[in-house]
């Protein structure tokens, strides 16, 4: 029942690296992942077709580590350009967490702040630099930079740095690095400009691309309820567990605590026979469940994706995304249990505001609106707690500054108080501005 996926131990990765994907409950490597590393590890120049939320950045830093491997001399002898600030933070903070047992020094040059501190670290000696392309050009051009050691150049989100006009930067930084050299491409769209791009600096590349399989069968109704808060989510559940059409329903969620949660809400409340897996479950349990599932006599399957990866399970009447997955492939995966082999199925997301932003790039990723529906009525919709408000408004800002490195932070604007609203027609409930139903 289960299908053979490679695992990070199939790739030549060192024990230190290892280990701290597994600090990072990474179980399996995602498709980009797979296809990706092998090639990088071989040395071939790669140009992978990948959105956000594909696990890309993991794709080419864990094959960079093994590359660079320890810290050595003093110039860096990789670069990666980034078209933000922000995703060049997202990228150092990859390169943070999957080197905590390797000694190796990276630094993140971005503009906006004055260049002292990060000419300082550079200084100091450096392995891989992470970097807007204006701001390494001006330390460059200052003299701050000796590039004759780099041997592996990255573009992430070439697309992006395109649309933001950094051609001319990245030109000239193909100027003064060496032309030997190992090149990586990665863009979540191919307009001509990054295939001009592509064509000017890689040598014959490996083409990888994961988006096409992101596309979600015709037969799965997709709908999406807005909810303001976790608890009204719980009141929601319940509320659908009611009816009878739900016959065999997987609840999917991000953590092993909600999962548990969940379940051990549902079964005290009775919801009829349910059963959770998730890693923390040995073997044998979530065997046991998922066969007791497919048979019939458990209704309700709550499962983090990392369980259910790889697992045959199908012909499910409804998905329920009690948590909208942050790694974007999830939710095709999570999806896909239902509607299968032109079964009707339905796949339902309960999204809070701050969870919006990654309904939207899901959207993209599935080149598909997700209808929403307003909450019904029966629905009771708890108060927003003060803690989980004041999260989701950061959340929110930090999901605005990635969009615009230029944000300075709403957190102090004045909020709308979702808890604080009476609900008087479910019309008023829909959180997403600018949208139509
Ligand atoms: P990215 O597409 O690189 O922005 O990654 C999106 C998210 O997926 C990040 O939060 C990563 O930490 C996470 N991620 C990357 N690889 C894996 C994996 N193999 N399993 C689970 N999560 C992952």
């Amino acid at each position: 029942m289960t299908e053979p996926i490679p695992s990070f131990q199939d790739f030549k990765l060192n024990k230190q690296i290892l280990n701290a994907i597994a600090d990072q409950s990474y179980k399996t490597p995602t498709p980009i992942q797979i296809k990706a590393i092998p090639l990088i590890m071989a040395g071939h120049d790669v140009m992978g077709i990948a959105q956000t939320g594909t696990g890309k950045t993991a794709a080419f830093v864990l094959p960079l580590i093994m590359k660079v491997k320890y810290a050595q001399g003093n110039a860096p002898r990789a670069l990666i350009l980034a078209p933000t600030k922000e995703l060049v933070l997202q990228i150092e903070n990859n390169i943070k967490n999957y080197t905590v047992y390797c000694d190796l020094r990276y630094v993140a040059l971005y503009g906006g702040v004055g260049p002292k501190t990060q000419i300082k670290k550079i200084n100091e000696g450096i392995d891989i630099i992470v970097a807007t392309p204006g701001r390494f050009l001006d330390l460059y051009l200052k003299g701050e930079i000796v590039t004759k050691q780099i041997k592996t150049l990255i573009l992430d989100e070439a697309d992006k740095m395109m649309d933001m006009g950094f051609m001319h930067q990245i030109r000239k930084t193909l100027e003064v690095i060496p032309t030997k050299r190992q090149n990586l491409l990665f863009s979540a769209t191919m307009p001509d400009k990054v295939v001009t791009l592509s064509e000017e600096f890689l040598e014959f590349p490996e083409t990888i691309e994961v988006a096409p399989q992101a596309t979600t069968a015709e037969t799965i109704e997709q709908v999406l309820y807005q909810v303001p808060n976790m608890r009204t989510k719980i009141n929601f559940l319940v509320h659908l567990l009611k009816g009878e059409a739900f016959n065999r329903v997987m609840v999917f969620t991000k953590t092993k605590t909600t999962a548990d949660n969940i379940f051990k809400y549902l079964d005290r409340i009775g919801v009829g026979e349910i059963r959770v897996i998730h890693s923390n479950k040995g073997q044998n349990s979530r065997i046991n469940a998922v066969d007791e599932f497919k048979k019939g006599e458990v209704r309700v399957l709550v499962s983090t994706d990392v369980a259910s990866r790889g697992l045959d399970i199908s012909l499910v009447s409804h998905v329920i995304n009690f948590d909208i997955p942050t790694l974007y492939e999830d939710y095709v995966h999570r999806i896909g249990r239902t509607g299968r082999a032109n079964n009707e199925g339905i796949a339902i997301s309960l999204s809070t505001p701050s969870e919006l932003y990654h309904i939207l790039k899901i959207e993209k990723l599935i080149r598909k609106k997700i209808a929403i529906k307003p909450l019904p009525s029966a629905i009771e919709i708890a108060k927003t707690e003060v803690a989980e408000r004041q999260e989701m408004a950061l959340e929110i800002d930090r999901q605005k500054r990635i969009e615009n490195p230029d944000f300075k932070g709403a957190f102090h604007e004045k909020k709308r108080d979702f808890s604080k609203e009476k609900p008087k027609s479910n019309k008023k409930r829909n959180f997403r501005k600018g949208r139509k139903k």
